[in-house]
C-alpha cells in the first residue's frame, strides 16, 4: 500500500478556495492501483496551524474548509487524514510526516509514501527521509518540478506502477538462501577473465561519476553524464558507427534525455543495464549517487572493457539508462523499443546499487530473479539464469548470495515486456542511499569487484 500526501495550502487549497482541477485529480487517483494492484490512501498535511488552538476545534475549521470545497470525501474520516506540524508549528518536521504516516499504517517505511508539495524545504525533508517527494509549483511563484496538474497526475501514475530503487530488503519478496555448492570442476579460462576485473578502473570510473556533482535528472548539465558514458564505450574500443549509440527519451518536464547503449542486436543478446542517474535530499545541488547507481554504471563500463574481444556465442549489450529516479522512464523506452523491434534477448541483468557492504562483514550479494509480477511465463528462465549466476559467485568469488524476487529497479519495464529477468543488489541495506552522504568513501570496492567478477562469470557461463 502506499500513502500519497498532499501538502493542503497552495498545492490544493490557496487562500481557503479550491485550485480548479483537483477535484478531477484526486477522483482519478483514488482509483489507480499501483505495482501491486492495490489503492493508495490520499492524505493531507496542513501548515497553516495557529498556536494555543484545540485540537479539536481546528479540525472541525479544517474540515470545514474541505467540506466546503468539496474534497472531504477524498480524505475521510479526516482526523486520520490531515496531520498538523506539532504545538502550533507552521512547519513540517520528521514527527509530523512520521505521525501522518502512522495515522493510517503503523510503521509503514517513508519510501512507501509520496509527498506533494509546494515548498521547497519541505520537498527536501521529505526526500531526507526516503520518501518520493515532488515540488509542484502550485500557486507559488517560483521554478518547479512540476508545474501543471495534468504532469504531476501522469507524474504520480507512473510512480505507482514503476517505484524506482527505494529498497528495505526486509520488504523484498521470495527470500531465500542459495544452496549453491562448489562446482568440482573449474573452469581456468573462465577464472583468468574473471581476474582482469580491475579494482583502480572501478575506482576511477565512479569517482568521475560523482564528481559531476550530481546526476539528478532535472539538473542542467545532465546531458553531460551521458555523452561521458558514451567516450568511455569508444575509448574502450567500441566503434561509433556500429555499436554505440545514443536512444532517447522523453522526461515530463526536463531537456530530452538520453540512454546509451552499446552492443549489436543480430543473434541471442544478453543486457547488462544499469542507471547513471542519482537523486538526494537536495539533488539541484549535490547527488553523488557512488552506490545509487555509480557501483552499477562501474560495473556495466568494466564489463564492457574485459568483453572488448571476447568472442561469444551471445552478443551482450550494454545499456545505460537515465530518469530511473523519476519512475524508470529510460528503461521503460528501452523496453518498448525492444519489444516492438524483437530484440533476441535472452536474459536481462540489471545492476543498480552492488557496492555497499559494512566494514569487516562478509562479502555478501542479492541475486534476484523474477518471481511473478506482470508475466509469469519469464519465470522459469529466469530462475534458471538467476541459479546459474549464484553458481558463478560459489565457484568464480568469495560471495555468498541470497535469492528475492527482482523489484523497483530498470528490469521492470522488461519484465512487463515479457523478457526474462535478473538484477544484483546490495545484501545490506545502504544507509547513505538517495543522501548527499551517498560518497565513495561508503563503498567497498573490493567487494564490488567480487561482484562484478560474478557477473562476468555468469556471461561466460551462457556465452561459451
Ligand atoms: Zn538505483
Amino acid at each position: 500500500m502506499k500513502i500519497i500526501f498532499f501538502e493542503l495550502e497552495q498545492t490544493l487549497i490557496d487562500k481557503g478556495r479550491l485550485i480548479p482541477g483537483v477535484v478531477e485529480v484526486l477522483s482519478k487517483l483514488q482509483s489507480v492501483q499501483d505495482s501491486h494492484n492495490e489503492v493508495s490512501e490520499l492524505a493531507l498535511i496542513s501548515c497553516n496551524n495557529q498556536e494555543n488552538i484545540d485540537s479539536d476545534k481546528r479540525l472541525n475549521h479544517f474540515h470545514s474548509i474541505v467540506k466546503d470545497n468539496g474534497i472531504l470525501h477524498f480524505f475521510e474520516p479526516l482526523s486520520e487524514k490531515i496531520t498538523f506540524p506539532d504545538n502550533g508549528h507552521k512547519k513540517i518536521s520528521e514527527n509530523t510526516f512520521r505521525d501522518a504516516i502512522n495515522k493510517i499504517r503503523v510503521g509503514l517505511s517513508y519510501h512507501h509514501t509520496i509527498f506533494i508539495s509546494a515548498n521547497q524545504s519541505h520537498v527536501t525533508l521529505a526526500r531526507s527521509l526516503g520518501m518520493t517527494s515532488i515540488h509542484y509549483k502550485g500557486t507559488v511563484n517560483e521554478k518547479a518540478e512540476i508545474d501543471n496538474l495534468d504532469d504531476l497526475l501522469a507524474l504520480i501514475n507512473r510512480l505507482l506502477l514503476y517505484s524506482p530503487c527505494g529498497k528495505r530488503l526486509n520488504e523484498a519478496k521470495g527470500f531465500t538462501i542459495s544452496h549453491s555448492n562448489k562446482s568440482k570442476k573449474i573452469d581456468s579460462e573462465i577464472k583468468s577473465i574473471t581476474e582482469r576485473v580491475d579494482t583502480n578502473q572501478l575506482l576511477e570510473n565512479i569517482t568521475k561519476l560523482t564528481e559531476f556533482g550530481t546526476r539528478w535528472s532535472y539538473s542542467p548539465e545532465i546531458s553531460k553524464v551521458p555523452i561521458w558514458i558514451f567516450d568511455q564505450f569508444q575509448r574502450i574500443g567500441y566503434s561509433i558507427e556500429k555499436e554505440i549509440q545514443y536512444q532517447p527519451f522523453e522526461l515530463p518536464n526536463s531537456q530530452p534525455q538520453m540512454n546509451v547503449l552499446c552492443g549489436n542486436k543480430d543473434k541471442d543478446m544478453i543486457i547488462v543495464c544499469s542507471h547513471y542517474d542519482s537523486i538526494s535530499e537536495t539533488p539541484s545541488f549535490s547527488a553523488p549517487g557512488a552506490d545509487d547507481n555509480a557501483s552499477g554504471v562501474a560495473a556495466t563500463l568494466e564489463l564492457a572493457r574485459i568483453f572488448r574481444n571476447i568472442p561469444l556465442k551471445r552478443n551482450i549489450m550494454f545499456a545505460v539508462f537515465g530518469g530511473e529516479e523519476q519512475g524508470l522512464y529510460g528503461s521503460a523506452a528501452c523496453a518498448e523499443k525492444a519489444s516492438q523491434e524483437k530484440w533476441p534477448i535472452d536474459v536481462v541483468i540489471n545492476l543498480d546499487m552492488i557496492s555497499y557492504k559494512q566494514t569487516g562483514a562478509l562479502s555478501k550479494i542479492i541475486v534476484e530473479y523474477d518471481q511473478g509480477n506482470k508475466n509469469s511465463n519469464n519465470d522459469a528462465a529466469a530462475k534458471a539464469f538467476g541459479l546459474t549466476m549464484a553458481q558463478a559467485a560459489t565457484d568464480y568469488t568469495s560471495l555468498e548470495v541470497a535469492h528475492t524476487d527482482i523489484w523497483n529497479s530498470d528490469y521492470i519495464p522488461f519484465e512487463a515486456k515479457g523478457f526474462a529477468c535478473i538484477g544484483a543488489y546490495n545484501a545490506t541495506d545502504n544507509p547513505f542511499y538517495h543522501k548527499v552522504s551517498d560518497t565513495i568513501d561508503k563503498i567497498d570496492i573490493t567487494h564490488l569487484a567480487e561482484v562484478v567478477k560474478m557477473v562476468a562469470a555468469t556471461i561466460l557461463i551462457l556465452g561459451k
